[in-house]
């Protein structure tokens, strides 16, 4: 694993619908620039259908924050226009990273289109816009539930990477050891890029057990039954998740993760909470501006 000195941090978040949304989005984002993040991302709906959302979303936190802000970027459902049209107002904004994402469709709603696999995109950005931007990918540590298998799905990781990927995000995760036997299988097939853990900080527990079973993220039996039993007991469910996740970085840190990518679901509250526990452990996170090395 490539160990760095001064892990990065980045923030990932979703436009919002309503003013009030884009406002409290606004000031997360102000609260959040503490820890010197890298970047921000802004989530895009697969098949366009946040498309004129990310890209104001991407542009406000563009005024507001002077930081890298990296759109996502999904390719199912759309066609190859739409995807070089949005690239080229990315390079318009100046954008330097895009997250480039396969996506899902929502039930009923269309063709594949164009794209088959986020590899596809890949290659798109890589033929038409060169080296323009730095690009992202996802990754499973506990496997994209449609992989054909699990060596299939680390082979997919390596095929985003030959397509001219620089870094990975994985998928949200509970139990770290998922996280370092992936790198291990990456390592076996010579994948020495820069994998990020994406870390979920546990506000509630039925939004999260039902997305966790949609995305193939397991939570472990003890989590699952501890935050069942606090019922809508919120401040009980956040205290445990405050620690189980800052355990959870702890452990990633210590054992060289180079950065940590919270999905902060538009709220800084949990994640500042969690980043401000391992500061001891890693001083970096607020001292200096956190600097990465590829
Ligand atoms: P791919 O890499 O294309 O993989 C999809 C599946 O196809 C996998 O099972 C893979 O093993 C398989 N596969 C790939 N290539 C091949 C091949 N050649 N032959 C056979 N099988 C193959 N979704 C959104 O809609 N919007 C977002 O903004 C968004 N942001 C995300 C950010 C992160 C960090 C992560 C981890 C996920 C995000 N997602 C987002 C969810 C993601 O789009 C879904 O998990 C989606 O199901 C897969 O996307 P992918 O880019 O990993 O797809």
């Amino acid at each position: 694993m490539t160990t760095l000195t001064k892990p990065s941090i980045s923030f990932e978040f979703f436009p919002p619908k309503t003013i009030e949304g884009v406002n409290h989005l606004a000031e997360a984002a102000m609260h959040l620039m503490k820890f010197h993040p890298e970047f921000f991302s802004v989530t895009f709906g697969a098949g366009g259908s946040t498309r004129d959302g990310t890209i104001e979303t991407v542009r406000m936190l563009q005024q507001k924050t002077s930081l890298n802000i990296a759109p996502h970027l999904a390719c199912i459902g759309s066609q190859r226009e739409e995807m070089l049209t949005i690239l080229q107002e990315y390079k318009k904004m100046g954008i330097s990273r895009i997250i480039a994402l396969r996506g899902d469709l929502p039930s009923g709603m269309g063709q594949a289109g164009e794209f088959q696999y986020a590899s596809d995109l890949v290659v798109l950005i890589r033929e038409t816009m060169g080296n323009l931007f730095r690009i992202e990918v996802a990754a499973y540590p506990e496997f994209h539930p449609q992989a054909a298998s699990a060596h299939d799905d680390v082979l997919n990781l390596k095929r985003k990477f030959e397509a001219g990927a620089n870094g990975a995000i994985t998928q949200y995760f509970f139990n770290s050891d998922a996280y370092y036997y992936y790198l291990d299988d990456c390592a076996r097939l010579n994948i020495n890029m820069p994998i990020i853990p994406g870390v979920m900080p546990i506000s509630q527990f039925s939004k999260l057990a039902r997305f966790s079973d949609m995305c193939g993220a397991e939570i472990p039996f003890w989590i699952r039954k501890r935050l069942q039993s606090y019922g809508d007991d919120i401040d009980s469910i956040q205290k445990f998740g405050i620690e189980v996740i800052y355990n959870l970085c702890q452990d990633l840190l210590k054992n060289g993760a180079p950065g940590l990518h919270f999905y902060t679901l538009n709220k800084a509250e949990l994640s500042i909470q969690i980043l401000n526990g391992l500061v001891p452990i890693a001083p970096a996170l607020v001292s200096s501006v956190a600097s990465h090395v590829f």
